[in-house]
C-alpha cells in the first residue's frame, strides 16, 4: 500500500523517467478485477490519453498524479506501478498497460483494491483525491504545530491516537503502514487516548510525523514495498511484519503485535506504554 513516502519516491522516479514522454497506447480493464476502479469507462482511455505528453506527476497523501496539460491520471494507493524499458518482459495480467512512443511501459496492477483514474481536470469528484489535493502534506510547512493542532480538536471524545493520525482521511497519505515507525519514534502508544498527551508528546507527535516521513522518502521509501523497478525501500522498518519478532532496538523488550481498528499495531510496552 502506497502511504507517502512511497508515493512521494515514485512520483519523483516517475518524473525522472516519463516526463516528457508521449503516449502511444493505452491498454485499460485487461484483465478484469473486481476491485480495480475506473474514472467512467476505460475503455475510452486510450482515446482520452493517447499523443499526450507527461508533462508533470506530483504525490498528494497517497495518490500520485500524472499530468499531461489538462488530462489527469491518478493511480491510487492501491496499485502497483511499474516501468519497464522497450523490449522487457512484461507482465500477462495488469489492469492499466501504458505503452509510450519509444516503446517503454508503465503497467499497473491492482492486488486488493485500487483506482486508476483518467479525466480532464476538474471532473473528478472522487472524495480521497480532493481530500488529498485539499490538504496540507506533513512534508509542507503549512502542516505546523497550530494546524496539527487545530487536528486534534477534531476527533470524538474518547479516540486514540491510532484513529487521530490514520483514520477518517484527517491526513492523507499517513495509513497504518507509516503510523508504526511515527508512534514508536514519539515513544507514544497507538492505543492511548489522545486527550492523555500532554503538551510535551503532542509535539514529539507532530515533528515525529515528519521527522519519520522524511527519512523514508530519503531512503526511497520503506523496506516492505516496492518502488516502479520492484525494488524495495531502502528505508528499514522498525516496526513492522519485517521486524516484529526483534527486541526492542531502544529497550530490548519484546514487541507487542495486536489487531486493533482493523489493522495490526506493533508497539514496545516499555518504550511505549498504554499509561
Ligand atoms: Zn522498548
Amino acid at each position: 500500500m502506497l502511504e507517502i513516502p512511497e508515493s512521494n519516491h515514485i512520483a519523483r522516479q516517475l518524473t525522472q523517467i516519463i516526463k516528457g514522454k508521449k503516449l502511444k497506447n493505452v491498454y485499460a480493464n485487461s484483465s478484469a478485477h473486481r476491485f480495480a476502479f475506473f474514472f467512467g469507462d476505460p475503455n475510452h482511455y486510450h482515446s482520452l490519453l493517447v499523443n499526450k505528453t507527461v508533462d508533470d506527476i506530483q504525490a498528494y497523501g497517497g495518490l500520485i498524479e500524472m499530468s499531461m496539460n489538462d488530462t489527469k491520471l491518478v493511480f491510487g494507493d492501491g496499485v502497483n506501478i511499474r516501468y519497464f524499458e522497450q523490449g522487457e518482459q512484461l507482465p500477462e495480467k495488469h489492469q492499466l498497460h501504458i505503452e509510450f512512443e519509444d516503446l517503454s511501459s508503465i503497467i499497473c496492477t491492482v492486488q486488493m483494491y485500487g483506482g486508476m483514474w483518467a479525466f480532464v481536470d476538474g471532473e473528478n469528484d472522487n472524495f480521497y483525491y480532493q481530500v488529498a489535493k485539499e490538504k496540507p502534506s506533513p512534508l509542507v510547512g503549512k502542516f505546523d504545530i497550530t494546524y496539527f493542532e487545530s487536528l486534534m480538536l477534531t476527533v470524538k471524545e474518547n479516540a486514540c491516537v491510532k484513529a487521530f493520525l490514520a483514520t477518517e482521511q484527517r491526513i492523507p497519505g499517513l495509513g497504518n503502514g507509516v503510523l508504526q515507525d511515527i508512534l514508536f519514534n514519539a515513544r507514544i502508544n497507538p492505543k492511548r487516548k489522545l486527550k492523555t498527551l500532554n503538551e510535551i508528546e503532542n509535539e514529539k507527535l507532530f515533528h515525529s510525523i515528519k521527522n519519520t516521513l522524511i527519512e523514508m522518502i530519503e531512503k526511497g521509501g520503506r523496506d516492505t514495498e516496492k518502488d516502479i523497478f520492484s525494488s524495495y525501500g531502502d528505508y528499514r522498518t522498525i516496526l513492522s511484519k519485517k521486524t516484529w519478532k526483534n527486541p526492542c532496538i531502544n529497550c530490548g523488550d519484546d514487541i507487542v503485535k495486536q489487531t486493533y481498528m482493523g489493522g495490526t499495531v506493533y508497539y514496545c510496552p516499555t518504550c511505549q506504554p498504554i499509561l
